[in-house]
């Protein structure tokens, strides 16, 4: 029997739980362990809760959870509940798949005045992390900036945008829906250091922008290049470039209760303000060899709300050697120490999509499988969870999170599949 720890119940801990299912059948049994009760990581916490039918793909895992040989530990913290060096004892396999939770820092004079957040704060609220549900951002100014052209800065812009009704059917949490409804801003600035051929938007996504109730996007003709030099682009950046030229083209005339401006070639340098920020420095840049280099006109927009889509770390934990210049664990191709292995954002850092974490479960899966016959038969779960007991750990079943699950889609509003709790102690009491 091998016996394996996967900390992380996002996508890279369920894809690696199948792969290990796959190498090794019945012969496995893996325990999957997250600091929360609740199970999925970014499916639940990250990604849009206008997106749900990305959300659909924890119907996989769930199957993957629901087999004999997996198990869901929630509500167990590695690295204060139980060390590193205590379960790499108790199991021959210990996979870290925790994700990059934290924000990557802007780094900028003024980057800690109120109203400035990085992304994974600002997700976290309207997604009902409880981390940050009590983050109350101020949406009574009139202008927000968006810094980063990725797929979180275009989740953010959106989400931003839209009217109450344009929310039916998403699992947005009661508290971001009421601020969003009433919220006063009325211009989105989404900045880019480089420019419309650099950015990290993916068509689908940006696509969407174009189609909001009462919003619209608004690009400078001036900034974009010229249209022969797309077609030396790859495909999907090509689209997505074409859907900046549409909004060039219709956006200035086309009505808006809100306008969502594309600045590029504009580099963030200072946050200004009082306390609390009022406005944003930003330097004109050029492009110079593939980078945004600063030509030395600076100008100002003000703005009370200002959220960093830069790009997210990964949170070290005591005792496993992290690479702080990446911001991930210190790994090479998954293995760290032996017996100690990561995957996911954990391993590569934050990019691709959710199905990239597949690949990586599986290649992960592999090296374990190459590197198992030097390990020693360790105890397990029932190593755990004597552990567990004699600590008093408050461990939250995978049966528990299916109650509480009930009682989240039981207390939801018309036509939302959840109203998701958003504080740790309501969850426990959820699962009765
Ligand atoms: P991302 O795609 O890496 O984009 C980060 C953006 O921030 C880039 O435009 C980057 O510009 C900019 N940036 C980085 N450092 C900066 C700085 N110091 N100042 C100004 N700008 C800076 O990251 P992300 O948007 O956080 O997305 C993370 C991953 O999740 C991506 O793989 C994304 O596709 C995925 N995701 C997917 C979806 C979806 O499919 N619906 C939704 C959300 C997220 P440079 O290019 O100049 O560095």
């Amino acid at each position: 029997m091998r016996h394996i720890a996967i900390i992380g119940s996002g996508p890279a801990g369920y894809y690696t739980a199948e792969a290990a299912q796959k190498q090794w059948g019945d012969d496995v049994r893996v325990d999957i362990f997250d600091r929360l009760p609740v199970p999925y990581g970014l499916i639940r916490t990250g990604v849009a809760p206008d997106h749900q039918s990305i959300k659909g793909v924890s119907r996989r895992y769930e199957q993957t959870a629901l087999s004999d040989n997996v198990r869901f530990v929630g509500n167990v913290t590695i690295g204060e509940d139980v060390s590193i060096d205590e379960l790499r004892d108790l199991y021959d396999a210990v996979v870290l798949a925790t994700g990059a939770p934290r924000d990557r820092g802007l780094d900028l004079p003024g980057d800690h005045l109120r109203g400035v957040y990085g992304s994974a704060a600002f997700v976290g609220w309207y997604n009902g992390h409880p981390e940050f549900a009590a983050l109350d951002p101020d949406l009574s100014g009139e202008t927000a900036v968006v810094i980063g052209m990725g797929n979180v800065a275009l989740d953010v812009a959106r989400i931003l945008s839209k009217t109450r009704e344009e929310f039916a059917g998403s699992d947005i949490v009661g508290h971001a829906l009421d601020a969003l409804a009433g919220s006063k801003i009325r211009r989105i600035v989404v900045l880019g250091r480089r420019g419309p051929h650099q950015i990290m938007m993916t068509p689908k996504e940006l696509g969407e922008l174009g189609h909001l109730a009462r919003a619209t996007p608004r690009v400078d003709p001036a900034d974009l290049p010229d249209i022969a030099e797309d077609a030396l682009l790859e495909p999907g950046l090509r689209k997505s470039v074409t859907h900046l030229r549409n909004f060039a083209e219709h956006g200035e005339d086309a009505p808006a209760d809100i306008a969502v401006e594309f600045d590029f070639f504009a580099a963030p340098r200072g946050l200004l303000g009082q306390g609390r920020v009022e406005a944003i420095e930003v330097e004109r840049t050029r492009i110079e060899a593939g980078r945004a280099v600063g030509t030395g006109e600076f100008y100002e927009i003000p703005a009370s709300l200002v959220v960093a889509c830069i790009g997210y770390r990964t949170a070290p934990i005591p005792g496993v050697p992290f690479d702080e210049r990446a911001g991930r664990f210190a790994n090479d191709e998954g293995r760290i120490l032996p017996g100690l292995y990561c995957v996911g954002w954990a391993r590569r850092g934050p990019s691709g999509t959710i199905g990239t974490n597949r690949p990586d479960g599986f290649a992960v899966i592999e090296k374990i499988a190459e590197d198992m016959p030097a390990f020693a038969h360790n105890q397990g779960r029932a190593g755990f969870d004597a552990l567990a007991a004699a600590r008093g750990i408050d461990v939250v079943t995978f049966r528990d999170w299916k109650r509480i699950e009930e009682a989240e889609a039981a207390r939801a509003r018309e036509g939302a599949p959840r109203e998701k709790f958003v504080d740790v102690a309501e969850m426990i009491r959820a699962r009765g």
